[in-house]
């Protein structure tokens, strides 16, 4: 039995992570922490509020943190907890730096003085910046971090603080970065459940000018198998890249998601590129492979298939959340 401090809990893929770990690990203790911002969505772990203990709190708070991380006894961090639209970091920039950047090395600081046994920190492809549509080589966990969004620039930024904390005070570290996520309970501000809600109720879905920018997809699920692979095997002080080589271009993306729909595909409607869009990501997966035996499990089209079904009979959990992300994208001006 050990205690696990899951941060940004309330998530798409912190409450998928939470729920997963309860479900295999049932006499570990899951602690739940998350700030619930816009994004955060409590109604995400419902069923399995009653195996977890739940804290409504910001990862910037140290006093908070550092009581949580005591009064639990906590053993392994797992880092969720970010902004994570890369449209609203466009227009508000700041808060990205405040709770990506910041709010992880407040985070460290919080897990070094409680002498955790491991820091696990999600990370994102992003952070190496725009790969040509016609590159053959993906990018390996030595490529060098060249972020162009704000987004990307937080993130990057806290991977570099991760590796320093641990460099420079010897925290038990492991980063994963990883690709696109789909899956139940993604917040629909994001490109596939965009493209989904919007279907349902009727409206046009948007696609970017670049509609041949491509995304590397995994589920959600197998990112969830691949931080667990990292914290019982990974090497401390290492970074593992977590993809599956399945990439989609997002023009066909809304065609996929059209078509499972049994709709036409002139419900498309151009709208200008966000500034600083990365054409493409893709991850070169070998060390996690090789090193801790992990592969995806899910086809993208089963994968697919399955979502779309969950968003068309859970109209209850995102209709409430439709109208409240402050980004309308094909609109984007800071003010
Ligand atoms: P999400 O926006 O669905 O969830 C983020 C959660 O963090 C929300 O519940 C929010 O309330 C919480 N949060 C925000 N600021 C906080 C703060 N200061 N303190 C505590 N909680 C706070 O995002 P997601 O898609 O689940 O992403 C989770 C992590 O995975 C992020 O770090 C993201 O960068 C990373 N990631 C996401 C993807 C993807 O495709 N979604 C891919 C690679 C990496």
């Amino acid at each position: 039995m050990t205690s696990i401090l899951v941060t940004g809990a309330a998530g798409f893929i912190g409450s998928h992570f939470a729920r997963y770990w309860v479900e295999k690990y049932p006499d570990d203790h899951v602690v739940a922490l998350d700030a619930l911002t816009y994004a955060g969505v409590e109604e995400n772990l419902a069923d399995v509020r009653d195996r977890i203990t739940f804290v409504h709190g910001d990862i910037g708070d140290s006093t908070l943190v550092g009581r949580v991380l005591a009064e639990h006894g906590i053993a392994t961090v797992v880092n969720f907890a970010a902004e994570s639209h890369n449209s609203l970091a466009v227009l508000d920039p700041r808060r990205f730096f405040q709770t990506n950047t910041m709010g992880t090395q407040a985070l460290l600081d919080a897990c070094l003085k409680a002498e955790v046994e491991r820091f696990h920190h999600i990370s994102t492809c992003e952070v190496y910046g725009d790969m040509a549509l016609d590159e053959e080589q993906a990018f390996t966990e030595d490529h060098p971090y060249r972020p162009r969004t704000p987004y990307n620039a937080s993130k990057a930024a806290a991977d570099h603080a991760v590796r320093a904390y641990h460099e420079t005070f010897g925290l038990p570290v492991t980063l994963t970065n990883c690709a696109n996520n789909y899956g139940p309970y993604q917040f629909p501000e994001k490109v596939l459940p965009l493209f989904i809600t919007r279907s349902l109720r009727g409206e046009r879905i948007p696609v970017y000018a670049s509609k041949d920018n491509r995304r590397e997809w995994i589920h959600v699920r197998d990112h969830c198998r691949a931080v667990e692979a990292v914290l019982k095997g990974g090497r401390v002080g290492e970074t593992y890249h977590v993809g599956t080589g399945f990439e989609l271009s997002v023009d066909e993306i809304a065609d996929l998601v059209l078509g499972e729909l049994g709709l036409s595909q002139d419900r498309k409607t151009i709208v200008p590129d966000r500034p600083g869009h990365d054409r493409r990501y893709l991850l070169d997966c070998a060390r996690i492979r090789d090193e801790l035996g992990w592969r995806p499990e899910i086809e993208f089209e089963q994968g697919l298939k399955e979502t779309v079904r969950w968003y068309a009979e859970h109209r209850g959990w995102w209709e409430p959340l439709y109208d409240r992300s402050p980004v309308v994208e094909g609109a984007l001006t800071r003010s």
